[in-house]
């Protein structure tokens, strides 16, 4: 089902969080059905190449022996370490060549699950004239979450790609999904 609340104009711009091939099937931190958000996500990424809207695409690119991983007391298996297999882009995504990387997760001292946590990206973002952000990717209760509700913070009108992103858990999904509308994300499918 595709309902698109209008099209993607000038000021807006399209984020990629995160689709990883750590995340997707077979990867160190698979989120299910992680994989589903490629296809959606690449007609975006076409919708955008045709409008000239911008696309950001964010990675999860951890040192070895991240905080963030069980082995040194966090919550995850270690994932996406930099430089290793599973921390490319899924190679089906179809990013264009000038893509603007958003790299995240390099911290020594904390995780960074926002697209916006000491990335700078709300500075490039005004630099480029954006005020709106349509965003998907993975995953929805986590990295999207945290950079759906910074976005807004700071000013941002945001949509959720709701088809082009997946959850870790269904539960927290829902959770985040309803947290994000009542902060006043819009949901599109
Ligand atoms: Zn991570």
């Amino acid at each position: 089902m595709t309902e698109i609340i209008r099209q993607l104009e000038k000021g807006d711009c399209l984020v990629v969080v995160d689709v990883q091939k750590d995340f997707c099937s077979g990867g160190l931190l698979a989120v299910k059905a992680g994989d589903e958000v490629v296809a959606p996500l690449n007609r975006w990424i076409g919708f955008a190449r045709e409008r000239d809207v911008p696309v950001y695409a964010s990675r999860d690119w951890h040192p070895q022996r991240h905080l963030s991983f069980h082995e040194q007391g966090g919550k995850w298996p270690p994932h996406c370490i930099q430089d290793s297999e599973g921390a490319h882009f899924h190679p089906d995504l179809m990013l264009p060549p000038d893509i603007v990387r958003i790299t995240k997760g390099v911290r020594f001292d904390q995780d960074q699950n926002s697209v916006f946590d000491q990335t700078g990206f709300s500075a490039q973002l005004r630099r480029d004239g954006v005020k709106s952000l349509w965003i998907g990717g993975l995953a929805e209760d986590v990295c999207v979450l945290a950079s759906v509700l910074d976005a807004l913070e700071e000013g941002f009108e945001v949509f959720l790609i709701k088809d082009a992103t997946r959850p870790v858990s269904a539960d927290a999904g829902s959770k985040a999904e309803k947290s994000m509308k009542r902060l006043g994300a819009r949901i599109v499918f």
